[in-house]
């Protein structure tokens, strides 16, 4: 009940601005296709899914720490582990189908091209879906998700709109790459690594009244620990998203160059002029604003690289 009270509270701020960007910012520049009528669907959906998945998860944690005291933090990491992996590898086949439709690729010159392809680079077909991602906005993605047998790619159904086969086709080479790179293994293991260390610290931190006591509490408190916790790891979050980022650019130049090598490279840079037209994307960004912020090389870096 704390944590939801809380979660309330700080949704409840959030959500002003949330209208804002949507129905304001990505209005004027013409992207937004969300109704309020989808945008109040989407966050019910949203604290349902938070009530039950979000909550059971806090409830089982607050029960483990009650219950093994200094080795809570073993079995926590465990438990969310177990739970990351898992909705990782099921993303595409349990939670996106509650937020969007996800059709197979109709049969016509694109599956064919698209057919051609994976079966080149011995990719199953039946694991590429196209998504309703024109209802919400006309930004257009594409992206590989999900483990082992369980892999996906989702083309956004605005992409295959705007752009011709080939592109469509060079989009799909690059998210097969990541696939074949390994990139979504190494980050859930590398985030599992993560959540460890950070349970390790959490949990050594966690008995000590202090935690509790900077939060004006009387006495030892898990909750108060749990949130203290949280803002003095904020600092930390920065720099190993900074990390993350450097390496998810690293893996993108791994794509598109699994892209090149295995398809073409002409047709993905015309994809990516097309995405950067569409999402209105900033051609010259500061050099270190995309080092801090960006997890995808800009543009003019992936042209030099895919030319070169
Ligand atoms: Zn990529």
């Amino acid at each position: 009940m704390f944590f939801a009270v809380i979660g309330l509270i700080s949704s409840l701020i959030g959500l002003p601005f949330e209208i804002y960007d949507t129905f304001w910012i990505e209005e004027k520049f013409g992207f937004n296709k969300t109704t309020p009528k989808l945008f109040v669907m989407d966050k019910l959906k949203g604290l349902v899914l938070a009530v039950v998945i979000g909550g059971g998860i806090i409830a089982l944690l607050t029960f483990l720490f009650g219950l093994l005291g200094n080795m809570f933090w073993l079995a926590a990491w465990g438990v969310v582990a177990v739970f990351s992996i898992f909705f990782a590898m099921f993303y595409t086949n349990l939670l996106l189908p509650i937020f969007n439709k996800l059709t197979p690729l109709e049969s016509g010159e694109l599956r064919a091209s698209i057919e051609k392809y994976a079966a080149k680079v011995n990719f199953p077909l039946t694991n590429i879906l196209v998504m309703d991602g024109s209802k919400r906005s006309t930004k257009a993605n594409a992206f590989f998700s999900g483990l082992g047998s369980k892999k996906n790619i989702v083309l956004y159904d605005n992409l295959i709109n705007d752009m011709n086969t080939e592109e469509i086709t060079a989009v799909l080479a690059h998210e097969v790459g990541h696939y074949k790179k390994k990139h979504v293994l190494q980050s859930m293991v590398i985030s599992v690594v993560q959540m460890g260390i950070i349970f390790f610290v959490f949990g050594w931190l966690a008995s000590n009244p202090l935690m509790a006591e900077v939060l004006g509490a009387k006495q030892n408190s898990f909750h108060l620990s749990l949130i203290t916790f949280s803002l003095l790891f904020s600092p930390i979050s920065i720099i190993t998203g900074l990390l993350m980022n450097l390496f998810s650019r690293k893996n993108e130049y791994e794509a598109d160059n699994y892209a090149r090598e295995t398809y073409a490279a002409i047709p993905l840079i015309t994809s990516l002029k097309k995405l950067s037209v569409n999402h209105l994307s900033n051609l010259q960004p500061h050099p270190a604003f995309v080092f801090f912020n960006y997890s995808h090389p800009t543009l003019l870096q992936r042209m030099r690289n895919l030319t070169a």
